[in-house]
C-alpha cells in the first residue's frame, strides 16, 4: 500500500501571514545601571532578595533619586497628585520590576525618559498617575471597595468561601509590591490618602487555626487558594508550618499558592531556604496525592526576564507541578490581542508558565481608566484563539459579583446601550444557602460608561445620581460597617 502525500499548493503555505506573526524572542534582563539611582549596583546585590528589599520605591522622593531628571518635574507633579486624590493603592516597588519598566530606551539627558515612563504598560498599572484616570466617570457609580464581596463570604477571620469546592485564605494583607488595580484593595497593603485599609483583627496563628479548623470540618472541600496579598511575604518557616497542617486535612487535593514574586521579587524564590522548602513541601504533597501549583500574575511581556524564568525553573525542579499565570486585562498595559499573545508566547516558551487567565479588571474605585466592557473582551478572546496550544490559550474571564468567574462568552443577556450585561450561576455562595432565587435571577455586570454609545451614556447620567464625592462618602461609609462587623467578630 503506498501512502501519498499532499503538497500544499503555493499560497496555502504554512509561512503566509497571519494576522498575529509569531516569533521566538530571547528574555533579557534590562541593564538596571542605565537609571542613575543605580548605576553603581553590582550583580550580585541585584540577586540579592535582601538588596531588592531594602531598595524597593516606595515614594516620589524615591523615584526621583533614582531617575533623577530623566523624567521631567510634571510626571511627578502628576503622581503626587493621583497619590493625593485617587490612589487605592501605596506605593512599592521592587527594583525588578522598577527595571522592567522602559527597557528599550536609552537615557540620553534630562527629560529625555518622560514620554516613553508615561506610555510603558507596567509604568501605567505600578506607578498609576493622575493625568492616567479619567475626570468623567472615573469610578462606576456600582464600583466598591470589595467589589467580590469577598468579606462577605468569610467563614473564619481571611478565608473566603464563594465556590462550592474551593477556598481563598488570605494569610496575610501585604505584598513585596503593589499594583495600583489591585481587586483587595480593601485589605491590602497600607492606607492611601483616598482609602482607610481593613485590618485583620485576629491573632495570626489564631486566624490561621480557624482556616484549617474550616478545612478539617468541611468535607467538601477540596481545594485552597493560598494567597493574601502575596504568600512571599509570610516568612518560609511559617508558610510551610501553614501548608504542612493544610496537607494533613484529608479532603485537601489541590493547593495554589498565589505570588506575584514570581514576577515582580523573583529573587525570593531562588533563596535556598526557600527552595528547600518547597522541595520538602512538593514532596509531602505528592505523597499524599496532592498537586501543588504556584499561580503569578504578570501583565506584560516585559516583566518575563531570565530571572524570573530562573525562579520558575527552580519552583518546578522542587517538584511544584504547575506554575500558572493569571493576568488582568487593563487598557493601557495589555488590552490589545497581539500584546496578550506576546505576553502568552513569553511566558510559556521563555518561561515554562502556563498562560491560565486574564480577568477583566473589578470594579473597584478609579479604575474605570483600565476596564474594558465585556464586548471587547469577547473580541479579544475571539482574537487569541488558535495560536496558543489549547492548554495553554488563556480564558477572559468577567468575575460577576455574587456569582464567580464566567468565560466572557457565557452571559444570558447584554444591553449594550446600558452596558449591563446580565449572568447566571449554577452553585450557591456561602451567604445564599436559603436563598430561594440564588440559581434562577440574573446577576448585573456595568461596562464602564465611557464606551458606552451617547444614549447609554445619557442614561447613566441621567439615573446613577452618584458623583465622585458621594461614591466616596458611600465608600467610606462601608468601611465603617465592615470595619464594625470586623471587631464584632
Ligand atoms: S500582588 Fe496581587 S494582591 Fe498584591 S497588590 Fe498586586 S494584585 Fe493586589
Amino acid at each position: 500500500m503506498s501512502i501519498e502525500t499532499t503538497v500544499a499548493p503555493t499560497g496555502r503555505h504554512s509561512d503566509s501571514p497571519q494576522p498575529y506573526p509569531y516569533q521566538a524572542v530571547e528574555l533579557v534582563e534590562p541593564d538596571w545601571t542605565r537609571f542613575p539611582g543605580w548605576a553603581s549596583v553590582t550583580a550580585e546585590d541585584w540577586a540579592s532578595v535582601q538588596w531588592q528589599r531594602a531598595h524597593c520605591v516606595k515614594n516620589v522622593k524615591q523615584l526621583r533619586e533614582l531617575l533623577g531628571d530623566l523624567v521631567d518635574d510634571r510626571f511627578y507633579a502628576d503622581l503626587e497628585r493621583d497619590q493625593a486624590e485617587r490612589a487605592t493603592m501605596s506605593m512599592l516597588i521592587p527594583p525588578q520590576m522598577m527595571n522592567t519598566m522602559v527597557p528599550d530606551v536609552t537615557p540620553a539627558g534630562a527629560g529625555s525618559l518622560t514620554e516613553a515612563f508615561y506610555a510603558d504598560p507596567i509604568r501605567n498599572y505600578m506607578i498609576p498617575v493622575f493625568s492616567d484616570r479619567r475626570t468623567e466617570w472615573s469610578s462606576h457609580p456600582h464600583a466598591t471597595r470589595d467589589s467580590l464581596h469577598e468579606h462577605d463570604m468569610w467563614v473564619a477571620e481571611g478565608l473566603t468561601h464563594r465556590y462550592p469546592t474551593k477556598v481563598l485564605a488570605e494569610l496575610l494583607p501585604t505584598c513585596p509590591q503593589y499594583c495600583g488595580h489591585c481587586t483587595r484593595m480593601d485589605l491590602v497593603g497600607n492606607s492611601t490618602a483616598v482609602i482607610d485599609k481593613l485590618k485583620f483583627t485576629g491573632k495570626p496563628n489564631d486566624r490561621l487555626g480557624d482556616m484549617i479548623d474550616y478545612l478539617r470540618r468541611t468535607p467538601s472541600v477540596r481545594d485552597v487558594v493560598v494567597s493574601g496579598g502575596d504568600v512571599a511575604n509570610m516568612p518560609w518557616p511559617r508558610l510551610e508550618a501553614f501548608l504542612t497542617s493544610v496537607l494533613e486535612v484529608k479532603n485537601i487535593r489541590d493547593i495554589r499558592l498565589a505570588t506575584k514574586a514570581l514576577i515582580g521579587l523573583p529573587q525570593h524564590w531562588l533563596q535556598p531556604d526557600v527552595v528547600d522548602g518547597v522541595a520538602r513541601v512538593a514532596s509531602l504533597a505528592r505523597s499524599r496525592g496532592v498537586s501543588l501549583a504556584i499561580h503569578t500574575h504578570a501583565n506584560h511581556a516585559n516583566s518575563v526576564t531570565p530571572i524570573v524564568a530562573q525562579a520558575t525553573r527552580a519552583m518546578l525542579d522542587a517538584g511544584v507541578r504547575d506554575v500558572r499565570n493569571q493576568g488582568v486585562l487593563l487598557n493601557g498595559v495589555n488590552a490589545d490581542s497581539h500584546t496578550l499573545l506576546d505576553l502568552c508566547f513569553r511566558l510559556l516558551d521563555g518561561a515554562q508558565i502556563m498562560p491560565y487567565y486574564f480577568y477583566m479588571c473589578d470594579m473597584i474605585p478609579f479604575s474605570e481608566h483600565w476596564r474594558v466592557s465585556v464586548a471587547e473582551a469577547q473580541r479579544l478572546q475571539h482574537h487569541i484563539m488558535g495560536y496558543l496550544p489549547g492548554f495553554a490559550t488563556p480564558r477572559i474571564v468577567c468575575d460577576v459579583p455574587f456569582v464567580g468567574k464566567r468565560w466572557v462568552h457565557q452571559l444570558a443577556d447584554y444591553d449594550t446601550e446600558r452596558g449591563i450585561s446580565y449572568w447566571t450561576k449554577n452553585y450557591k455562595t456561602s451567604i445564599e444557602a436559603t436563598s430561594e432565587d440564588a440559581l434562577s435571577r440574573t446577576y448585573e455586570y456595568y461596562d464602564p460608561i465611557h464606551t458606552l454609545p451617547e444614549a447609554g451614556q445619557q442614561w447613566w447620567a441621567e439615573h446613577s445620581g452618584l458623583e465622585t464625592t458621594a461614591l466616596k462618602a458611600a465608600e467610606m461609609a462601608e468601611a465603617s460597617r465592615r470595619t464594625a462587623a470586623l471587631q464584632a467578630w
